[in-house]
């Protein structure tokens, strides 16, 4: 699923070509995900694009928002005709395709002959429509909990909160991090691999680790969340940025999807378990 890295890759991409656009028609073509009169937002403009963990808020002028969560599958991609022309160079041919295609389930018509489409293969993703006042109540905002990077103005998680969070809980660390709840932000790919490089085993429980380890885990998180954004997020499944195409990080994983490779790090072979249901990757000899 797209974590924060890859859900801020499209905020950024939306900031940058999204915004300043008016919303001249919408195209439901699915309505089971989606939510809200979609009259309610037309004639409006695009202000402003938030993100909280893994869901994205496109805030309008009328004072209404569009949330949207693209869950495992979703894609948000903008298209005008600049980028029309430029079609081979920009939109991913292996995740995309043709715009629109038979997964686009919403089209958003905008100004300046430009087209925002929302396409999502295996429709867990949602899109609703909602008074900005409001947002907060949604289940998913209102539940979440504090981002190691957050972008929207909210306060970062710190590490005295992190330290915390793990004192409490008798889960397996990998587990708590990925825990929306507790942890906004953090999903599969990012939790293995920050696990890998702080050398802590993703079985532990989270309640018996030391601050000492807790603090490299925690610096940890940053830096491959950090890693995952400088890369444009990771394409793993069909993941593409706001203009369709693909990002890197699915090039420089550490522990992700490695298993039966050699541990970069002491070169032991890496292994895969089953943890809250999740592909885990570790190495069974450095990771303790
Ligand atoms: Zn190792």
């Amino acid at each position: 699923m797209p974590e924060l890295p890859e859900v801020e890759t499209i905020r950024l991409g939306l900031s940058k070509y999204l915004v300043g656009h008016k919303i001249l028609d919408v195209d439901v073509k699915l309505k089971r995900i989606f939510t809200g009169d979609p009259k309610s937002i037309i004639g409006a403009r695009v202000e402003s694009i938030d993100r909280f963990g893994k869901g994205l808020v496109i805030n309008l002028d009328n004072g209404y928002s569009i949330a949207i969560h693209i869950k495992l599958t979703g894609q948000i991609i903008y298209n005008d005709l600049t980028f029309i022309r430029n079609r081979n160079i920009h939109l991913s041919k292996a995740k995309v395709g043709q715009l629109p295609n038979k997964f686009t389930h919403v089209i958003f018509t905008l100004d300046k002959d430009a087209k925002l489409y929302y396409n999502d293969i295996r429709q867990f993703g949602w899109i609703k429509i909602v008074k900005k006042a409001d947002l907060k109540t949604l289940p998913f905002f209102k539940d979440l909990g504090p981002e190691p990077i957050p972008s929207s103005g909210q306060p970062p998680l710190t590490l005295e909160q992190f330290e915390n969070i793990l004192s409490k809980s008798n889960l397996a660390v990998k587990v708590l991090i990925m825990d929306q709840k507790r942890i906004g932000g953090v999903g599969n790919i990012y939790a293995n691999d920050a696990l890998f490089l702080s050398s802590i085993d993703p079985r532990r429980k989270a309640k018996e680790i030391t601050k000492i380890e807790a603090k490299k885990l925690f610096g940890a998180i940053l830096t491959v969340l950090k890693k995952g954004l400088k890369y444009g997020g990771a394409s793993e499944l069909t993941f593409v940025n706001a203009l369709g195409e693909e990002g890197g990080y699915q090039n420089h994983f550490l522990a992700y999807g490695k298993k039966g490779e050699k541990c970069s790090v002491c070169g032991a072979t890496m292994e895969k378990i089953f943890l809250g249901g999740r592909g885990t990757f570790f190495c069974p000899k450095h990771q303790k």
